[in-house]
Parts: structure tokens; sequence; C-alpha cells
């Protein structure tokens, strides 16, 4: 009887899990996985993006959070650049969890970690479309828009401009994932006259201040600067970044763990 009582409890709180969220809301996650990024969305109607997964021995803590939320197939799986803080996790994720289809930038990395994400990508046979500056992930008429606004340039001497931007947008409210893009990158977004205005910043390279430029903070004009770093690495955040940001909100994985946020596309909240 015992027993059976803690099945249904577990039952009931894990379905709680997988339904506590509204279905006509937009709900990301910056998931706490050290040095590193990844990113989870769950948007109006019921996909789910997952943007970049982190290196291969924090992708436990992706892992973990996806079962906990009821995940088994991930709509849209954004692969910014071929850095293993960012794709680390990949292969990993790949044979947990159905991937319906993959984003990346064409650019290849000569890492064993980055070879058997590819080769993770042929044998499951997962359709891979090139993220690049302009792409819409979503038709037009979507609830939810996705479009990619770098790379914007075929060769880049750095891997980091190599980034996948990714802006979502649900009805007011925007989040901009800028992944690991520096300067450059950001000076041609900006040349680029691309809207980049958003409520919610991932503020690129885990607040590396060879990212973040005065004129692209100015031109998202976040409210919430989120930094994705284990506060310890590189010594990332660089303090002239912070002193960027002093006019937004900064929140910090390696302080807070995993950070959360809902909108209904017109109100935004922290969770
Ligand atoms: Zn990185």
């Amino acid at each position: 009887m015992k027993r059976l009582i803690l099945l249904v409890l577990c039952v009931v709180i894990l379905s709680g899990c997988a339904i506590s969220h509204n279905p006509d809301n937009l709900y990301v996650y910056f998931i706490d996985v050290g040095q590193g990024d990844s990113s989870v969305l769950f948007l109006p109607g019921g996909d789910v993006m997952v943007i970049d997964a982190g290196e291969t021995s924090e992708v436990g803590s992706l892992i973990s959070f996806l079962n906990a939320k009821g995940v088994s197939e991930i709509d849209v799986l954004v692969a910014t650049h071929p850095h293993s803080d960012h794709i680390g996790g990949m292969t990993e994720l790949l044979s947990n969890y159905k991937v319906s289809q993959i984003y990346m930038p064409k650019v290849s990395h000569d890492t064993l970690v980055y070879q058997n994400f590819l080769k993770s990508i042929i044998e499951l046979n997962i359709p891979v479309d090139q993220a690049k500056g302009g792409v819409s992930i979503f038709p037009e008429d979507s609830l939810v828009n996705a479009t990619f606004f770098a790379p914007n340039s075929s060769k880049y001497e750095e891997i980091n401009n190599y980034s996948a931007v990714l802006k979502v947008s649900y009805k007011d409210v925007s989040f901009l994932f800028t992944a690991d893009a520096e300067q450059l990158s950001e000076y041609e977004m900006l040349s680029k006259g691309y809207d980049l205005n958003a409520d919610v910043l991932k503020v690129a390279h885990h607040g590396s201040k060879t990212s973040s430029t005065k004129e692209f903070i100015d031109s998202v004009s976040p409210k919430y600067a989120v930094i994705s770093a284990d506060g310890i690495s590189y010594s990332h955040p660089h303090k002239e970044t912070l002193k960027r940001l002093e006019d937004t909100i900064i929140i910090k994985t390696y302080e807070t763990g995993n950070i959360s946020f809902e909108t209904d596309g017109l109100y935004l909240k922290r969770r």
C-alpha cells in the first residue's frame, strides 16, 4: 500500500511538473551548465526548443531539467557554434531525445566532440538547416517569431563570430540569444539594421569584454541581462561588460542556478 501511495505521489509530482506550463504562454529557461550556455524554450502551442547544450560534463543538468519537465521530443535544436561549452552535450542530448530539426552555422571544427556530434546527426538522419542572418525558423503567421540575426559573413577568423544569434519574439516580448558573438558580429548586426531590441538579453560570450559593445547594448536595450558562466573561468564576466550593462537587471547562472521567465506576450515575469 505504501508503495502504491508513493507511486501515485511520484506520478502526480512528475505530471505536475510537466503540466505546470500554461499552453498559451512562452517559457524561457537558462540552464546552469557552469561555464557554457544552454537555454530551453517552451513555446505557446507546445513546441520545445533547445539552444546549446553546455559542456559534455555539464549535460546532466540539462537532461535532469528536461526529464523533470516531461520532455521526450525536441522540436528545434540550435547548435550556435562548434565550441565544446555550447555543443559538448549535444551527442548525449541526441541519444536521449527525438530531435526533429537542427539549426547550425556553416563552419567546421576539428575537435572530437564536434566530430562526434556530426556523426550522431548523420546516424540519426536529423534534418539540418543553416543558421545565418535573416533566416526565420517558423512560418510568418506563427504565434512566435524566431529569426537569426547572425552570422552575416561566410568567413571569420574567430569561431565565436560564427555564433548563431537568435531573436525569439512572442507578441510584444522578445529574447535575444547571442551565443558567443563578438564585436565584429555585433557591428555587422547593427549595420544590417536588424531590430535588436529585446526585453531579455543572453549576454554574449559569458560576459567577456570582447563582446557587448556599448552600441550593441544600447540597441538591444534589455531590461534583463542573463550571464551564463561559472564565475571563475577566464574571469568572466568582465567588469567592463558589467559596467556597460549597469542599466539592466543582471542575473548570473552561477549565483542563482537555473533562471526562468514566463510571458503571455504582453507581460514578462521572472519565475
Ligand atoms: Zn562559450
